[in-house]
């Protein structure tokens, strides 16, 4: 089968910033036949970019290269094992069509992560995580294609190397490795995680004493409607900085030299997380707006375009905030979305 090949693309609509970058030459992957022709392309003109739904990245120029289109499609249930339920679906699908499908199966798991924009395969690639669950805890396992010689490999958890916000698909060149399908296990047993206190107060405030996985999924959805801008809206990316993990005493001796700095638990004793968000808000940059660059009236976290910034501009104003970060605080923040 023959790929469908575009030329000098506009990124406008392809990527939730909404910022206008071009692709010399974009390709669609819909078919897994379609990859010996898909290779020979990016073998063609590299480097190879790997584009989902284009919600975790900021295109800061044009993409040199190949941009390559994940539009592969299809979920299945394959079984069930040990009490869980082996589900997977291919890399183009929607995130949250796909956890929408998993809970009209009855199936429990994936509830907490409803409404992340995106594909399925990209979530394992910055395991993505919401309201007290990452997509690491229902991994099964991934296919994958390594785009300079076509070789295929099968990755089980251990092999994706999952941290927070990060996994072995971040690192190394660039699309190195081609999600072609993921697989989940989940559950027909209810095993609600409630961590979170908005999302216990907003099931409260419903009435729902025992929520199932559909009445979470109900209420992480209105919480993220209420409290996320919609890139339909006004263009983003979500949060743009990670969350500094630090040592646990860099974090009391900072807690205790800003008052109200807010720490959170790390990934081990030994370890806090701070706020970025409260960071930046410290810093005053919660409403600016410099041209049609700024960052979020409600959230100090989520930079937006107004309307015509370029990524560029956006780079620009994520480099001012950084810097000041580091000046008052001496926290050195990550961005969270690829900057191509
Ligand atoms: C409003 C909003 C809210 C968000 N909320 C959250 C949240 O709560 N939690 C969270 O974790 N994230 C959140 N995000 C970020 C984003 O939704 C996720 O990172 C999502 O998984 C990105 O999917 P995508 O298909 O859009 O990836 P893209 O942006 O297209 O790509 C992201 C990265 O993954 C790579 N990639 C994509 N597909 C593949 C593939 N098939 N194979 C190999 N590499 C691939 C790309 O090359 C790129 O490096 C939010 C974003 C927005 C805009």
């Amino acid at each position: 089968m023959a790929p469908i090949v575009r030329r000098a693309v506009s990124l406008k609509a392809l990527n939730s910033f909404g910022v206008d970058a071009r692709a010399e030459r974009l390709v669609e992957l819909r078919d897994p036949a379609e990859l010996p022709a898909v290779l020979a392309l990016l073998r063609e003109r590299p480097p190879a970019l790997v584009l989902g739904g284009g919600s975790n990245l900021l295109f800061s120029r044009d993409p040199p290269g190949t941009v390559l289109r994940v539009m592969l499609g299809g979920r299945r249930v394959l079984g069930e094992r040990a009490g869980e339920t082996l589900v997977e679906a291919a890399a183009g699908e929607n995130w949250h069509g796909f956890v929408e499908w998993t809970l009209g199966l009855g199936l429990n798991g994936l509830e907490n992560l409803s409404l992340i924009p995106g594909t399925v395969g990209a979530a394992p690639v910055q395991n993505v995580g919401a309201y007290g669950v990452e997509v690491c805890e229902r991994f099964d396992s991934l296919d994958a294609v390594s785009l300079p010689d076509g070789a295929l490999r099968r990755f089980d958890a251990g092999d994706c190397s999952f941290g927070y916000r990060d996994s072995v698909f971040r690192h190394g060149a660039d699309a190195q490795w081609l999600i072609t399908a993921v697989r989940f296990r989940l559950s027909r047993t209810p095993r609600p995680c409630l961590d979170y206190g908005e999302l216990r107060d907003e099931l409260r405030t419903r009435g729902v004493a025992s929520p199932g996985a559909r009445e979470v999924a109900d209420a992480v959805c209105a919480i993220r409607r209420r409290k996320l801008p919609d890139p339909a809206e006004i263009g983003n990316a979500g949060s743009f900085f990670r969350n500094p993990v630090v040592e646990r005493a860099r974090a009391e001796q900072l807690a205790r030299a800003h008052s109200g700095m807010p720490i959170y638990p790390g990934i081990s004793p030994a370890t806090a997380k701070l706020s970025a968000a409260w960071m930046i808000d410290r810093c005053g940059w919660k409403g600016w707006r410099d041209g049609d660059a700024g960052v979020h009236e409600r959230h100090a976290l989520v930079l937006v375009n107004h309307g015509n910034a370029s990524g560029a501009q956006i780079v620009a104003l994520a480099t001012r905030i950084r810097e000041s970060v580091r000046q008052r605080f001496g926290i050195e923040l990550e961005p969270e979305p690829v900057v191509v």
